[in-house]
């Protein structure tokens, strides 16, 4: 099963590789990475749609930001500086004082009596003296004062913005750190700035200029461009439609694997209508305060009303749009509920005039709460597949554009390599091989990169400085050299592509298979020729080596997989006969509903059992039939690492192979670099343990 790659933002290609897009004069000009709403409409909404962080923050936030810091700064230095003035003094002290002739300079405000009072016995320097003036008492103390100075006093009120922030300061400054904090914490499982606009929707909006996507860039689902044609149309020209009282939908939903394309897709509508583009995630409505999820939805449809026509984009419905009431949900339900009754009742609230498509994708439509799809919603649904062999062909293409190829390259074999990845996959196999072909300085993208490439992604990176024991080498070309032999002469099996015992991500080798075509089902010849296929490792090694390891266990968990859906879901049990005995695979359900006796339990146990033992005996039959063909096999891939289906083939025929040997390349290696180079240079043994060379072609 291919592991779903992350695709690389294509503006991580490298400089010289990349080719310059047509259509939008910059590079990388589809990954829709390129950031930014600048210009959305109400300038109101942080420009952080989607699952990363905002690209470029809107000026407006930051000025808001500094303005609250000065206004803390101003407030915080006026508390204080009423601070500085001493403790306060009684009306007693202050005349006893003045009588001594140590104080000066009176002078009487909103709140205190203040004087300055020449350095004393108490202390060395000169103090301010302040005596707190409360409402009822102002009138005497005044008096007082006036009177024991003999009028020397002035009088001098406190401006009036002192005494308000005076008094209502503490709580403003409650009011800030509470708001401080509850941002913070917003913040925090958002991943967006620290200030910004409570609630507002944290869409980005693009129009075609900015995403510069049109169907030219979707490859290889004709089927769902097709189906979207008349939703262009209407954008193009809402009135149109609304006079012959025509009923567009208002909702479509996208369904589909992570990375076919869907948000592509919904860019490249919005492209071709000409119309901007708003979106935003299913996870950023889930946020921690109840009601901000709810408050976004609104205001994203109130925004996208304002430039209508215009397609607003939901990705990821189901993080909101889970079926309501029942299921195993914890914490954050009800906000869940929330948003999505928002989604609803906006939907409902439109008119087709309104000319805004909502578009939703989501990979699990089995999980969506019905009010999604009743009429009137999100009542069209577009399938956007994994591609087939033509559409993957024309993906690669697609891509292929934005880089140099070399003139050998062969995309349709890489096509045929790549069953079950995802446009995402494929372009990520560009831009990695773009990558590696960069790092070796060549000039051009070469068919090893892209091969490579597509290991990489589907089996994470070689690990070729792993150095291994010799035995444990030899035990992972012999296991490699059964599947290979295997692989070659069962002629139901899917042709051989390359050997390797180069380790990759969990595994220690691969054998990799070409299938001609993408297999929509599966026949029981290829069935049983497969199982037998992954038989051939684990059988492999015990002959050769005496012993068994661990490094069957995925082949084991395949032969185990295969066997028991042929019986218990594609019937091809005699003894079972043509019935499903697999539970219903409605996801939500954790326990599988058992259907069937403990008689036929024990039947179905004991048939896949004989399957795969019949597999293994085969198997085995056949590699000892050919034992000298293994071991030629096994002994290539230790001098050579890796081969190719027709060097396999002649190794098989016992023609010999001109090509250096990993010890040859290895002595090569060290003439070329003399100096600092810590691969031994002597010794070119002829199966000396993989080293950090590159591998040979
Ligand atoms: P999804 O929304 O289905 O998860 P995306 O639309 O985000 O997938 O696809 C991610 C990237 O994969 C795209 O930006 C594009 O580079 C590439 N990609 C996916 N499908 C296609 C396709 N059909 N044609 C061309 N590129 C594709
Ligand atoms: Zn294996």
């Amino acid at each position: 099963m291919p592991q779903r790659a992350r695709t690389t933002p294509q503006s991580n290609l490298p400089g010289d590789l990349i080719r310059r897009s047509a259509s939008t004069g910059k590079p990388g000009g589809q990954g829709g990475s390129s950031g930014g709403g600048g210009g959305a409409g109400g300038g109101g909404g942080g420009g952080g749609g989607g699952k990363k962080p905002p690209a470029n923050m809107q000026p407006s936030r930051g000025i808001f930001g500094v303005l609250m810091m000065v206004l803390l700064a101003v407030f915080l230095f006026v508390m204080l500086s009423s601070m500085v003035s001493s403790k306060p003094t009684s009306l007693d002290q202050f005349k006893q004082w003045w009588a001594d002739g140590e104080l000066s300079n009176v002078v009487v405000s909103d709140d205190a009596v203040r004087a300055d009072r020449k350095p004393g016995p108490d202390s060395a320097k000169p103090t301010l003296v302040t005596i707190p003036i409360n409402n009822s008492s102002r009138e005497v103390l005044v008096k007082e004062i006036v009177e024991l100075t003999k009028g020397k006093v002035t009088f001098k009120p406190t401006p009036g913005w002192i005494g308000f922030l005076y008094w209502f300061g503490p709580f403003f400054l409650l009011l800030l750190i509470f708001w401080f904090v509850s941002r913070g914490l917003r913040n925090a499982s958002v991943g967006g700035g620290m200030l910004g606009n409570f609630g507002k929707s944290r869409h980005r909006m693009m129009n075609k200029e900015m995403t510069g996507i049109t169907f030219a860039d979707v490859a290889g689902i004709d089927e769902a461009k097709d189906e979207v044609g008349e939703i262009i149309e209407f954008l193009k020209n809402p009135k149109k439609f609304t006079k012959l009282g025509g009923r567009i939908p208002r909702g479509v939903l996208l369904i589909g694997e992570p990375g076919c394309g869907k948000t592509l897709l919904a860019k490249a509508i919005a492209g071709e209508a000409d119309v901007p583009f708003f979106s935003i995630s299913g996870s950023d409505f889930v946020e921690m305060f109840v009601g901000v999820g709810a408050s976004r939805v609104r205001d994203l449809f109130k925004q996208a009303k304002e430039s209508s026509p215009c397609i607003i984009f939901l990705d990821e419905i189901d993080a909101v749009g889970r079926r309501r009431g029942g299921g195993f949900t914890t914490g954050g339900h009800d906000e869940r509920e929330q948003t999505l009754n928002a989604i609803l009742v906006e939907m409902d609230g439109f008119a087709t005039g309104d000319g805004v498509i909502v578009i939703a994708a989501t990979n699990r439509p089995d999980v969506l709460d019905p009010a999604l799809i009743r009429p009137g919603r999100f009542d069209r649904q577009i399938t956007v597949p994994l591609p087939d062999l033509k559409g993957r062909l024309e993906i690669l293409r697609v891509h292929a554009k934005k880089v140099k190829l070399g003139p050998k390259v062969d995309l349709e074999r890489i096509a045929r390599q790549t069953p079950m990845f995802s446009g995402a996959d494929l372009a990520a196999i560009i831009n990695e091989a773009a990558i590696a072909a960069t790092m070796h300085n060549k000039d051009f993208i070469e068919q090893d990169d892209l091969e490579e490439a597509r290991d990489k992604i589907k089996f994470g990176r070689a690990k070729k400085s792993r150095v291994r024991e010799k035995e444990e080498n030899k035990l992972v070309a012999y296991h490699e050299a059964g599947h290979a032999v295997l692989q070659c002469i069962l002629t139901d099996a899917d042709p051989l592509h390359k050997v390797t015992i180069i380790p990759r991500g969990a595994a220690g080798g691969a054998t990799f298979s070409l299938p001609e075509k993408d297999r929509m089902g599966y026949g029981l010849k290829w069935l049983i020729a497969t199982l037998r296929v992954t038989c051939g490792g684990r059988i492999a090694e015990q002959r050769a080596m005496n012993d068994i390891s661990s490094g069957a266990a995925a082949d084991i968990a395949q032969v185990t997989r295969i066997a028991r859906t042929m019986i218990e879901e594609w019937g091809m049990s005699e003894r079972l006969g043509f019935i499903r005995y697999a539970g219903s695979d409605t996801r939500e359900v954790f326990i599988a509903e058992k259907s069937y006796s403990d008689e036929t339990a024990r039947l179905i146990d004991e048939e896949v059992r004989r399957i795969v033992d019949a597999a293994y005996r085969d198997a085995e039959k056949i590699l000892n039939e050919n034992w000298d063909k293994v071991e030629a096999v096994a002994e290539a891939l230790l001098r050579y690492e890796t081969l190719s289906a027709d060097e396999v083939h002649k190794i098989m025929r016992g023609e010999r192979l001109d090509k250096p040997t990993v010890g040859e390349l290895l002595a090569l290696e060290a003439k070329r670099k003399p100096a600092g180079n810590d691969v031994p240079a002597s010794e070119p043994k002829p199966d000396l343990p993989p080293g950090t060379l590159p591998s040979p072609a």
